[in-house]
């Protein structure tokens, strides 16, 4: 058995007598202090023993105060747990046999060593009796579901009603934020100084610098002791040019081919080529039955084979299907057969290259690390070519041609498939790479509770913008200047609190991220590497554009979308529904809370990273507009009142997570899908 066990200053001795009586007994504990007679809250240490033991990371436990009444209060707070003060063997026996009693709370100023170590080992000895016991037993709880018997008013009251903690000190920090100030930081984040702060610039950094320092302004200590900023590696790539020989052949980039640029492979050095047909890969059609192309390069066209009334061999459909549609099956085909590499015969090249070339030509910045992950399935090398090259490629096989190849399919139902013989193809890409180091800058403000302030909530926005364009410096006000400056807002709302010894009982972590507009890199960068536990991260409040109005509000600022609240927990909607209702009074909007609505926001800032992590987030937005990602994105056009109202909502939410006895539950199934 574990068995957890904690007490308060009146039980340091008793509790190492019991702690040896059950090692003894071959039992494994948690000890949860506290270790010295040095006075403390009895209630820091029930709650760290009630959760082991409704979270079932411990069978049952031991709690000890002077009285035992403090202890057994605060851990009957727990759903699952059931704790039960005893002073005489025979009760803590009852206890269990009666009441499946899985905390035993002994007083330690009434009773004796002896009698407290006879009555740890009758309540370990005991068990449950169930039969008329379980039903009481089950009655003791207090879940909506239970209160059958309420009327259903009185349950619906109870669904809404959270009990908000703290309020007069809440109001009071949150009307620290204000839109003057809001407008003071922001004149200077989004002034051309600042060059629109893309990541890797110098505007960026000078923007990092400018948090960090109102951190320090603040009162705020260095996370670490040392810095504001966590380093995050950071790679910018952008292809200059490639090449591809085939035998007597050079091809040249965009003229004869093109790409995908996400390919991990910089060089294919003389691969013998196969032809695999279309590259289908399915039970009707399957152009890889008796083909080895292990190393290989394959060669497919485009397209899925078709019957002369353009019925589908593949499906025996007239419509589109994944074959014809695009060439991701015929990726993903072609490496699970082990291919090197794959060249689709375009029947449509100018398309694919008008669709392609840009993104080819740009400059992409990506997390530094050994493995790249590509979310599309496959990182296979593929290219693209014109039927005309196509021809070359097939000119010495049986298949003779392209269109020779399509014809045959087409009367026949099949294609010639093979080796091309005594010819090889090679391909080399030159790749520009440039490696940087973009920082995230964090303000850590340590709750005032000793047990809870290991557990802190996260408050994000992004200060990184898309810099210079064209010549025309992107400012960024809005994105992500207006939720930047909100950061920064709380973070001085938090350390006045703190600094009066009215502070959060929780941590908060103030973080403004870096590499936001090249994919939400600081953040990725922040998950996979946190600074603080994320099994301790209670939520994630994220703020990205709250300082304008989309068309859907133009007539009444006074709103903000809510995205993902109600997503992984109940509570923190519940909690954020209360705080908007009580001080605030914003119209919360849902749209986009809708894991059908085509704009997919909430896969698009930097919530997402926590969320994918089972991480409850509120993702803080206004919309977009006009300016989104223009050169007009300037702070003259930023309604800083309905900026620091949202900011205060954040912030009276962000309150309530750091100040409840108990932490947010994890208890829904979250209907948006993580992707891979
Ligand atoms: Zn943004």
């Amino acid at each position: 058995m574990k068995i957890a066990i904690g007490c308060d200053h009146a039980g340091p001795q008793l509790k190492s007598l019991i702690v040896k009586f059950l090692e003894e007994k071959g039992h494994e504990i948690e000890d949860v202090g506290t270790h010295t007679e040095d006075r403390v809250d009895y209630p820091d240490f029930a709650h760290q023993v009630s959760e082991l033991v409704a979270k079932g990371s411990c069978d049952w436990g031991v709690l000890i105060c002077g009285s035992a009444n403090g202890v057994a209060m605060s851990a009957n707070k727990h759903d699952g747990v059931r704790a039960a003060i005893a002073w005489k063997p025979e009760l803590a026996a009852l206890a269990k046999q009666h009441n499946d009693a899985n905390v035993l709370c002994l007083p330690a100023r009434f009773v004796s060593s002896e009698e407290a170590l006879d009555m740890v080992d009758a309540f370990a000895t005991a068990s449950f009796e169930g039969g008329r016991h379980e039903g009481r037993v089950k009655k003791i709880g207090w879940p909506l579901a239970m209160a059958g018997w309420l009327c259903g008013w009185a349950a619906l009251g109870m669904a809404q009603d959270v009990s908000l903690v703290y309020p007069e000190l809440a109001a009071k920090y949150a009307a620290t934020i204000q839109a003057e100030q809001l407008n003071q930081h922001l004149s200077v984040l989004a002034s051309d100084a600042y060059e629109g702060r893309e990541t890797g610039t110098a505007g960026a950094d000078k923007a990092a610098a400018y948090i960090a320092g109102y951190f320090r302004s603040l009162g705020i200590a260095p996370y670490d002791g040392e810095t504001y900023m966590q380093d995050v590696p950071l790679e910018s790539v952008q292809i200059q040019g490639a090449s591809m020989t085939y035998g007597e052949e050079a091809w040249s980039l965009y003229d004869d081919f093109v790409l995908y640029p996400g390919l991990k492979e910089e060089v294919l050095d003389s691969l013998p080529v196969v032809f695999a047909g279309f590259g289908i890969a399915d039970s009707l059609w399957n152009d890889y039955a008796e083909l080895d192309v292990e190393g290989k390069v394959v060669v497919v066209l485009s397209g899925d084979p078709r019957n002369a009334d353009r019925l589908s061999y593949v499906t025996n459909e007239l419509g589109p299907n994944q074959w014809s549609e695009g060439p991701e099956a015929k990726r993903i085909a072609a490496a699970a057969a082990g291919a090197a590499g794959l060249v689709v015969v375009e029947s449509q090249y100018g398309m694919t290259k008008g669709r392609l070339k840009g993104w080819i030509g740009r400059k992409s910045v990506r997390l530094q690390r050994e493995e790249t992950p590509n979310g599309e399935g496959t990182d296979l090398p593929t290219f693209f070519v014109p039927e005309r090259v196509g021809d070359v490629l097939l000119a010495d096989t049986k298949a003779k041609s392209v269109a020779k190849s399509r014809t045959t399919a087409q009367r026949k139902g099949r294609v010639w498939r093979g080796e091309v013989k005594d010819q090889r193809l090679s391909f080399v890409l030159d790749r520009a790479r440039r490696s940087f180091v973009g920082a995230n800058v964090l303000g850590y403000i340590p709750g005032r509770d000793s047990v809870l302030s290991r557990e802190l909530v996260v408050i994000t926005a992004h200060y990184d913008h898309v810099g210079i364009i064209d010549g025309e410096i992107h400012n960024g006000a809005d994105d992500d200047g207006s939720g930047t400056v909100t950061v920064l807002e709380l973070a001085e709302a938090f350390a006045m609190a703190a600094a009066a010894g009215e502070g959060p009982r929780r941590s908060v972590l103030l973080m403004t991220v870096v590499g936001e507009e090249k994919g939400l890199l600081g953040s990725e960068w922040y998950s996979d590497h946190p600074v603080f536990p994320l099994s301790r991260t209670v939520a994630n409040l994220n703020i990205d554009m709250i300082g304008r109005v989309d068309e859907q509000h133009s007539d009444d600022e006074r709103y903000v979308y809510l995205i993902g609240s109600d997503k992984l927990s109940t509570e923190l909607h519940q909690i954020s529904e209360a705080a908007n209702g009580k001080w605030v009074d914003l119209a919360l909007d849902y749209t986009y809370n809708d894991p059908e609505d085509p704009n997919r926001f909430y896969y698009r800032s930097d919530h997402y990273n926590f969320a994918k992590h089972k991480i409850p987030v509120i993702f803080y937005f206004s919309g977009v507009h006009e300016d989104y990602h223009k050169p007009g994105d300037d702070v003259e056009k930023i309604m800083f009142g309905k900026t620091a109202e949202i900011g205060q909502l954040v912030f009276h939410t962000a309150w309530q997570l750091l100040n409840r006895n108990e932490r947010i539950r994890v208890d829904v199934a979250n209907d948006f899908p993580t992707k891979n």
